[in-house]
């Protein structure tokens, strides 16, 4: 049976880091400051919103919450985003996606001033994640490559097949693997037999919301397997891309769902938003 990825106990661990540094950062007057927005009454957003301040509150990050109506403006929203970015409070800046369909998501994005952008969705941190020298990384990826980091995974030379390509998951994720000297694949909608590429792969990350389309029997012995879907089944039940008991039984290393890759994406926002405390702190002379 493979070793399970205990995501909510990696996060656990990592927030309670996020919180002995920020109690340091506090000596030299910094605090860390995280502003969270939130446009209209989107019930999954609301509850994220709600998990991110409590996650700020425990960890002693200042949040500063914006919860806004429906049918707030874009220029309304263009100027909270400007004078957030101008606030010396706030270190990180997060807009809660998906917008209302009247406002255009990418200049709102775009908007954010990229040293606050820690969701790592601008532009210039796509670019600079893409260039190998990243300011930002996006907080799903970045909580999947730490999970492998504390698996024990050593991506070098290793075959990862990435399943999805979007902007948020598969495509920052590939990169960071690249980075780390991975031979990195990445499959999609059009892919032809996925399952002989999953066949191949040391490393699989999953990320295409498809209740357990990657088969057990496609898992290579051995193999490593981080599943970042979150797909609802029935009233309650919440499955992830791969089918977690026909996968254990083949692969070394598994993530479950719940509790494997959605716990880690908010304690990276917390480590971005530290991180970007950090380089004001030490634009300050201290830290
Ligand atoms: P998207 O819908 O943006 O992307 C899904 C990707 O899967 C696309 O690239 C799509 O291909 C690909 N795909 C769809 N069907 C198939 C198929 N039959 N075979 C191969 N590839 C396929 O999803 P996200 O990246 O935003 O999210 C993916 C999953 O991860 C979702 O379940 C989401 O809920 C979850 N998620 C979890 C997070 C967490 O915190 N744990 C955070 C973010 C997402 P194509 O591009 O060709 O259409």
């Amino acid at each position: 049976m493979a070793q399970i990825i205990d995501g909510k106990a990696i996060a656990k661990g990592i927030r309670a880091r996020i919180k002995d540094e920020t109690a340091e950062l506090k000596k030299c007057d910094v605090t860390p400051g995280l502003a969270v927005v939130l446009v209209g009454d989107d019930p999954a957003s609301r509850v994220y919103v709600t998990m991110k301040e409590k996650a700020c509150a425990e960890a002693g990050i200042f949040s500063d919450e914006h919860k806004l109506p429906a049918e707030t403006s874009e220029e309304q929203l263009l100027e909270l985003v400007a004078q957030l970015n101008a606030d010396e409070r706030i270190d990180g800046i997060l807009v809660q996606l998906p917008l209302p369909g009247h406002i255009d998501e990418s200049k709102v994005l775009e908007a954010i001033s990229p040293k606050k952008d820690v969701d790592g969705f601008h532009p210039y941190n796509v670019g600079r994640l893409a260039t190998g020298n990243p300011l930002f990384k996006p907080c799903t990826p970045y909580g999947v490559m730490k999970m492998l980091e504390h698996a024990g995974v050593n991506l070098t030379g290793a075959d990862v097949v990435v399943v999805g390509r979007s902007n948020i998951v598969g495509k920052p994720v590939a990169l960071m693997c690249l980075a780390q000297h991975a031979t990195v694949t990445i499959c999609h909608s059009r892919t032809r037999d996925l399952a002989q590429r999953v066949r191949a792969a040391d490393v699989v990350i999953a990320a295409v919301g498809r209740p357990e389309m990657i088969k057990g029997e496609w898992i290579k012995p051995g193999a490593t397997v981080i599943d970042v879907g979150i797909n609802r089944v029935g009233e309650k039940k919440l499955v992830g891309d791969v089918e977690f008991a026909a996968a254990s039984e083949k692969a070394a290393a598994i993530t479950p769902v719940p509790g494997g890759v959605g716990p880690m994406t908010i304690a990276m926002l917390l480590q971005n938003t530290l991180e970007s405390a950090k380089r004001r702190a030490s634009g300050c002379g201290c830290g």
